[in-house]
């Protein structure tokens, strides 16, 4: 029997990139997927039938966790669909990059409010279906860059750390009830956030890796997939890297 069957997982931002890898690593190990998109309507769909094409459950479900009651909906339909919650994977997050003398407050906010509120919204609906669960997993999509800095990215490094804080504070408010709480920290990954990057800022990247490339989302899913399981039952309020060694502390 595979690790995560009965269990039931929600992924943000689970249309594109590292959250359709994720997808397809839980549901490949036997969770039921609630793939969550905004935009990506189709990408989320063509998730879903890739899911279902390998035997596994999957829905779809339009949201902007960026709007505290499209959140709250989001949980509630997922739980509804899936029949409760037992692995909610916070991946939704996107970046607006600039250097703090020029960003907008706009680009400042945008970036908090998904990263770092929309994250506070999901888990705090979620809880209630996770706590109930006999073995509740929140793993959070943090970023090397919370953790190193990176200039042009004060508001995405800024809600990056936020987002450990928040997994250590959260990992401590309800591990008596056997949740846990983790974080990961990717560090250059091959998705539509690093596509933009010209050949000279992917080589000055590159000298920072001692594995010397980006990585697929493929190989951030598995992590993700150890979180969710048993496995890793004795493990919270970590930020685990998976980063090329980019950072070893
Ligand atoms: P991506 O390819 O751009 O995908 C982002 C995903 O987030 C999409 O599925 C998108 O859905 C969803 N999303 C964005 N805003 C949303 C919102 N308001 N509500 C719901 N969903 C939303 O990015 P990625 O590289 O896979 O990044 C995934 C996560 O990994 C992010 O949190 C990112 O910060 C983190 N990360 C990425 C890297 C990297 O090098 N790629 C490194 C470290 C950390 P729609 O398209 O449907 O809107």
């Amino acid at each position: 029997m595979s690790e995560l069957e009965g269990c039931r997982a929600l992924v943000t931002g689970g249309s594109r990139g590292i959250g359709r890898a994720i997808c397809l690593e839980l549901a490949r190990a036997g969770a039921s997927v609630a793939v969550n998109y905004n935009a990506s309507g189709e990408a989320a769909r063509e998730v879903v039938d890739a899911i279902q094409a390998e035997g596994g459950v999957a829905t779809a479900i339009s949201a902007d966790i960026a709007e505290s009651a499209q959140a709250v909906e989001l949980v509630k339909t997922a739980s509804a669909e899936l029949g409760g919650l037992d692995i909610l994977v916070n991946n939704a997050g996107i970046t607006r990059d600039g250097l703090l003398m020029r960003m907008s407050e706009d680009d400042w906010d945008i970036v908090q409010e998904t990263n770092l509120r929309g994250v506070f919204a999901v888990t705090k609906a979620s809880l209630r279906s996770l706590l109930r669960s006999p073995a509740g997993r929140v793993i959070n999509v943090s970023s090397v860059i919370g953790v190193m800095g990176n200039a042009g990215q004060v508001n995405y490094a800024a809600s990056k750390a936020g987002l450990i804080g928040f997994t250590r504070s959260l990992a401590r408010e309800v591990a008596s009830r056997g949740v846990t709480v983790n974080a990961i920290a990717p560090g250059f990954i091959e998705t539509d956030i690093t596509a933009p990057l010209t050949e000279e800022q992917r080589d000055s990247v590159r000298v920072q890796v001692p594995l010397d490339r980006f990585a697929g989302p493929e190989e951030v899913a598995p992590l993700v997939r150890f979180l969710a399981g048993p496995g890793a039952s004795y493990i919270t309020g970590q930020c685990i890297h998976v980063d090329g060694g980019m950072v070893m502390a």
